[in-house]
């Protein structure tokens, strides 16, 4: 099948923070899924990383980390595009588009909103609000068929695809409706220090998420370390949730169920089991970990990998814009 007959993926990532077990979890391991049977587009989304305090040379770094780590979890570049969403042109002019047809109210009500607006009080940037639309805009300037993410995301994309209908119930048919995947087994994984959260790159506290990149002795410190509940049962239960979410964690580390997981650690106490999670998280991240060590210092290369990318993403946006601007009824330049 060629490029152009093959269904389109996107999909992205801050270059916020180092990633960890919920984005691997919940996002890049079924990334990996579509190499074969889409034409895959794998943002890493600069534009979103400013909506919220940030350093300007860190933000730079992250990018070169985010390319690596990308590729070390599998996402091979000859089989997809992984740019830079400030590299292509249109983002945010779709973005624009988009804004104008969103109620307000709609973004106000986004649960992402309301908790990163309430911990920079009065400073919050408009931009934090506008985020929904900026994602809608990654999304619909490829036309994408699929869009797989974790769970917290569910929300924006739902919102992208209101946005797609409006879009084309008002100019007429534009724009094709998304999917959404979000994997059974590891979309919600909790912060390991405060289980009723989401494991967060912008967590302040480190201790309660495990990065791909930490040290085996981190893992297992972090792990052992991890909050549990009272008792002493190994079960996935509501009023467990330090347990489930490391059931959750074993889960998707060795692809047993829960059930099976249970019965093999009944009677077992909380040590040994946070000990075997520990094994098991070390031993899913070494291969990572190992080709990150060989690619991450070959800037030409990542650079090479982000450069090829942006040209077929810019060729793809372009044909849309050229759309979606003609529809809005903006004036072609005459020259
Ligand atoms: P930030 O705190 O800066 O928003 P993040 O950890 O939420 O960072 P993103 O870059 O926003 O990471 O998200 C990248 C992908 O990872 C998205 O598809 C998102 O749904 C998924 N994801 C993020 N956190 C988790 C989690 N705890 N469990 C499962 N999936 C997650
Ligand atoms: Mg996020």
């Amino acid at each position: 099948m060629s490029e152009e007959q093959k269904k389109v993926v996107l999909t992205c990532a801050q270059p916020s923070g180092n990633l960890h077990l919920g984005n691997y979890f919940g996002a890049i391991r079924n990334w990996c899924s579509y190499l074969d049977s889409h034409e895959c587009f794998f943002g890493i989304a600069n534009m979103h990383a400013i909506t919220v305090p940030y350093v300007p040379a860190n933000l730079r770094k992250s990018v070169y980390d985010l390319v690596a780590i990308f590729i070390s979890c599998g996402l091979d570049p000859e089989k997809c595009h992984i740019f830079l969403q400030s590299h292509v042109q249109g983002h945010s002019d779709l973005a624009w588009i988009l804004a104008c047809l969103c109620p307000l109210g709609q973004l106000e009500r986004m649960t992402q909103y309301k908790q990163k607006s309430a911990k920079q009080g009065e400073s919050v940037g408009a931009g934090l609000l506008y985020y929904p639309a900026l994602m809608a805009a990654d999304i619909l300037i490829y036309n994408a068929d699929v869009v797989p993410v974790g769970e917290d995301q569910r929300q924006h994309v739902e919102l992208t695809r209101d946005l797609a209908i409006k879009f084309n119930n008002t100019y007429s048919d534009t724009f094709r409706v998304p999917d959404l995947f979000i994997p059974q087994t590891g979309a919600r994984i909790k912060s390991l220090q405060d289980p009723e959260r989401k494991m967060s790159k912008s967590d302040a506290n480190q201790s309660g998420c495990v990065y791909l990149l930490d040290e085996p002795t981190v893992i297992r410190k972090k792990i052992g370390s991890a909050v549990t509940d009272s008792g002493c049962e190994i079960v996935a239960r509501e009023d467990k949730p330090g347990i489930s979410n490391l059931l959750t964690i074993l889960s998707a580390c060795t692809g047993r169920t829960i059930a099976e997981l249970e019965a093999e650690f009944a009677g077992q106490n909380y040590g040994a089991f946070k000990a075997a999670v520990a094994d098991e998280v070390v031993k899913k991240l070494e291969p990572i970990q190992k080709t990150y060590k060989e690619i991450s210092g070959d800037k030409a290369y990542l650079d090479k990998v982000l450069a090829r990318s942006a040209e077929a993403a810019q060729r793809r946006a372009n044909r849309l814009m050229s759309k979606v601007y003609r529809k809005v009824g903006f004036n072609e330049l005459q020259k």
